[in-house]
């Protein structure tokens, strides 16, 4: 009697735990007719935001680049990258004619996390003396000379409301960086004192966000490039726009004709929005509830703890994974996306054999686990054991508890990658390249044929996690149909967003062109 009546309890356990599964799948729906209301929701609020400031949760920020670069840019130029929980120093030394870009040097530098959230002077001290010991290393190896004034690229990928392609004021801070007093401030001047108070002779020329940088890179090997998205800790994307469809700014003039727009689209919103209780409470617990919706369902920041959110209720209303440890309560976790001292592959070795050498703190249960767990293929599924032990001190479960786990990583994914693909069509809607005949008059399948078109991604979720480009890939066929999605090419850019803004700072400043070795 006894037996029997615990067998029955524990099928009502199971019962909870696979309803609480349920109840994700339906709330995640993410069917082509939901995901084409994001498409048309995407677009509808890009034209809000490029005729009002203010008139769309998208800010559809200006760049002031205007044309990209050619291929023809000579000379070495540094760049620093911003925006991640690293920080990215770049030298590339452009030969003047394609293929271009002979040499790069990149340094990754991890930025203590207290700097993240302490004075704007402290973080701007450390990005200087990073910068310093970047070039005081290459020194042998660049050829170039020591009293030379050398010029600077800064990708800055937070939104910035640029006043002209070397300044602009940061106008708030996402992805777990919280530094009031830099709010409002001019950031190449707080970057330009920085580097004078260490004795640089570096010029900041150039100020772009990630996305930028990785539209320039893209066009440079493509030049049906015509739009960009990251995807990595945060989300964003910046396309190229015809000047006279920017009507907030009215009388803007370029020799092109067009203007790459900052969309900022972390910030997306729309009630189409296919949104859970987990994405409500994690908003509510992060440090910017109210803000970067869109961001907050699709980036690596925040898929882990989305997942960490569903394994906690899960095991509230039963018992698959023990007693609920502490480590699996921990509220919001600011979880960056990868883990950037190793591959991705390699992690879980990394991650289990050489701890010693790296600083990730593997009590934290990361979007890097997830889709480690999400994508084991040992036998059994054993890593997923073995990363619920090691990270949170939950004991050994059962197969079936491991494939529900892996499930709910694959919803979760899912659903970010499916939403990620909405917001690509609904810029190539916005910009006629869908194959319909949208809001903007874009063509007609009949009235002609659809010009290639090329979209650059960069960031470790489309690069690295595959499950993810997977779903993203087939959503953007699904919403376009076979026809159109023929001539519409995705493709990975890989450290975009530091070589993109040295290519421009070399546009910028061409009085360096004999500079080149
Ligand atoms: C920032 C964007 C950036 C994106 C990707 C977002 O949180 O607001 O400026 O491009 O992350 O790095």
């Amino acid at each position: 009697g006894v037996a029997v009546g615990r067998r029955v309890r524990s099928k009502r356990k199971w019962g909870r735990v696979i309803g609480v599964l349920k109840d994700l799948e339906d709330s995640c729906d993410t069917t082509v007719g939901r995901l084409k209301q994001v498409v048309d929701a995407m677009a509808v609020e890009m034209h809000a935001g490029l005729a009002s400031e203010g008139g769309s949760k998208l800010l559809m920020l200006l760049t002031f680049v205007d044309n990209l670069p050619s291929g023809r840019e000579k000379g070495t130029y540094y760049a620093l990258d911003l925006g991640d929980t690293y920080l990215m120093a770049l030298r590339v030394q452009l030969g003047g004619h394609r293929p271009s870009i002979l040499v790069h040097d990149v340094e990754r530098q991890s930025i203590p996390e207290h700097l993240m959230t302490s004075k704007g002077e402290d973080l701007f001290n450390f990005i200087a003396s990073v910068l310093e010991q970047f070039i005081e290393r290459e020194q042998n190896g660049s050829g170039f000379p020591l009293d030379k004034r050398r010029n600077l690229a800064f990708t800055l990928s937070f939104p910035v409301k640029q006043t002209s392609i070397s300044s602009g004021i940061l106008m708030k801070w996402t992805k777990g960086f919280s530094i009031d007093d830099m709010v409002g401030k001019e950031v190449v001047e707080c970057l330009q004192d920085a580097l004078m108070r260490r004795g640089l002779n570096v010029r900041v020329d150039t100020l772009v966000n990630d996305t930028v940088g990785t539209l320039v890179v893209g066009h440079y090997h493509d030049v049906d490039t015509v739009a960009a998205v990251v995807i990595g800790t945060g989300t964003n994307a910046c396309y190229l726009e015809r000047t006279d469809a920017i009507i907030k700014c009215q009388g803007l003039l370029t020799a092109s004709g067009s203007m790459v727009v900052n969309m900022e689209w972390g910030n997306f919103w729309s009630s189409h929005l296919p949104r859970t209780s987990y994405d409500v409470d994690l908003d509510a617990d992060s440090p910017n509830p109210n803000d970067q919706g869109f961001e907050k369902m699709i980036s690596g920041m925040y898929l882990g703890e989305i997942v960490r959110r569903v394994i906690l209720r899960m095991s509230q209303d039963s018992d698959i994974l023990g007693h609920v440890t502490s480590k699996l309560s921990v509220p919001f976790i600011l979880s960056t996306s990868l883990h950037k001292d190793c591959s991705w592959r390699s992690f879980l070795h990394c991650y289990s054999s050489a701890r010693n050498h790296c600083s990730f703190p593997l009590s934290i249960f990361r979007t890097s686990l997830m889709a480690a767990m999400h994508e084991d293929d040992s036998p059994d599924l054993m890593e997923v054991n073995r990363i619920l032990r090691d990270t949170l001190e939950v004991p050994e479960v059962p197969l079936k508890v491991r494939k529900l786990l892996v499930n709910v990583c694959d919803v979760v994914t899912r659903r970010a990658a499916r939403l990620t693909a909405a917001g690509i069509v609904g810029i190539l809607k916005k910009i006629g390249r869908d194959g319909s005949v949208g809001i903007t008059g874009g063509k007609s399948r009949s009235d002609s044929k659809m010009r290639r078109t090329v979209v650059a991604i960069e960031g470790d979720l489309y690069t690295k996690y595959s499950m993810f480009k997977e779903y993203l890939d087939e959503a953007v066929d699904e919403i376009l149909g076979g026809e159109v999605a023929q001539h519409v090419i995705l493709k990975a850019v890989d450290d975009g967003s530091g070589i993109g803004a040295a290519l421009l700072a070399a546009r910028n400043s061409p009085e360096d062109v004999d500079t080149a070795q």
